[in-house]
């Protein structure tokens, strides 16, 4: 299946040319899909008739094989979801574009939206709305492999990457959805994004350029577990955007507890990678660590954290878990969220606070879906 919403500029004037059109033809269709965000051929006014039946054509074939397959099959088995609850199935003969199944609205006003992708997987994405504009957390994969213990979306494995498309239709949907521009974009959904590295750059790419939504490369934070050699490779990149990394422990011992990455790469080989990351690109790095109750909650734990920040002047960004249910893990209660933070901040470490929007609607990630897959009842 040809799936041209994924297709740089550059790529999709290659192809449009190909099909004997002028060149001028791929800018239109590029900006109807990435700077107008319209869901369908159809919507695309100055696009002539014969070029939008050449594109039916050579998108339709494939896409309806793979379609009947998988779509039916997963609504009904790996889901388990009463298919008559579902909005439409995304036209399969058009541009890729995502099916809202379920928006929740927080009372802070945050937004979680089910999407149902072309092949029938869901993913979740969040808007969150701040002072300073709409932020919108985009989801990498359909579910994860990395296995942190105190998170959702990887309860189940991996099922597959998402392609460039569906990482930007999570934003476009929201955009259309709320009459609204989103000015920052969280890469910290379902998923690891370095581990659908080639589609993280393409999703950057598109998401950024002048001739589509053209979202400021500042405005953009990438999360990641921790592939190092992903990271370095991020770095040499310089896309100008922000790097998180998920630290969450202070010492290899107590991260290894956590998150089965911490096997695979110690903090101090993390460590050098964020100097990397700083040394090439001169944007300091942010530590993310969720604050478990009597777990890495400590004064030790503090201190350990604010000399790991001092190697790499990264700054951190605390949340007290989200709890998940069959995880077992409880957040820090408030006051000790806020005298962990008091800590690192004598010590000199910049931190601030993730605010915990959207409590109401099943904030932590993944729990959404889970709800709708049967798991979470
Ligand atoms: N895979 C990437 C990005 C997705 S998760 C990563 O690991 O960074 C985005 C952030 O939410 C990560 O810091 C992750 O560790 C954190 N997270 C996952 N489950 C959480 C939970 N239940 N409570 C608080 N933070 C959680």
């Amino acid at each position: 299946m040809r799936d041209i919403k994924s297709y740089t500029l550059p790529e999709l004037t290659e192809y449009i040319t190909s099909l004997g059109e002028p060149s001028f033809r791929a800018k239109q269709l590029y900006q109807w899909m990435h700077e107008k965000c319209v869901a369908s051929l159809d919507d695309m006014s100055n696009i002539p008739k014969a070029l939008k039946e050449k594109l039916r054509e050579d998108t339709a074939g494939a896409a309806g094989e793979a379609g009947e397959d998988s779509y039916g099959e997963s609504a009904e088995s790996d889901h388990q979801v009463d298919i008559t609850q579902h909005r439409p199935c995304p036209e399969l003969s058009d541009i890729t574009h995502l099916a809202p199944v379920d928006i929740r609205e927080s009372r802070d006003g945050t937004r979680k939206y089910l999407f149902e992708l072309p092949d029938g997987e869901l993913i979740e994405s969040v808007l969150m709305r701040y002072k300073y504009g709409n932020t919108v957390c985009v989801s990498s994969q359909v579910g994860c492999r990395m296995g942190c213990r105190f998170c959702a979306s990887t309860m189940d494995g991996l099922t597959r990457n998402l392609t460039p498309a569906e990482m930007l239709d999570q934003i476009y949907r929201i955009t259309i959805d709320i009459n609204e521009r989103i000015s920052h974009v969280v890469v910290m959904g379902m998923g690891e994004p370095m581990d659908n590295y080639d589609t993280l750059i393409t999703f950057l790419g598109i998401l950024t350029s002048p001739e589509g939504y053209n979202l400021s490369r500042r405005n953009i934070t990438v999360s990641t577990c921790g592939l190092i050699e992903r990271i370095r490779e991020f770095a040499d990149e310089d896309m100008g955007v922000t790097l998180a990394i998920s630290l969450h422990a202070p010492t290899d011992e107590l991260r290894r507890t956590m998150m089965p990455i911490a096997n695979r790469y110690s903090i101090a080989e993390i460590t050098e990678a964020a100097k990397y990351f700083f040394d090439r690109t001169g944007r300091r790095i942010t530590y993310e660590y969720a604050l478990v109750r009597d777990t890495n909650d400590s004064d030790e734990c503090a201190r350990k954290l604010a000399a790991l920040c001092r190697q790499t002047g990264a700054h951190v960004n605390l949340i007290p878990v989200n709890p998940v249910t069959g995880r077992g893990y409880a957040p820090t209660a408030d006051d000790g969220v806020r005298a962990f933070k008091n800590k690192l901040e004598k010590q000199g470490i910049n931190v601030t606070i993730r605010r915990e929007l959207g409590q109401d609607i099943d904030g932590a990630c993944g729990q959404l879906r889970k709800r709708y897959t049967g798991d979470l009842r």
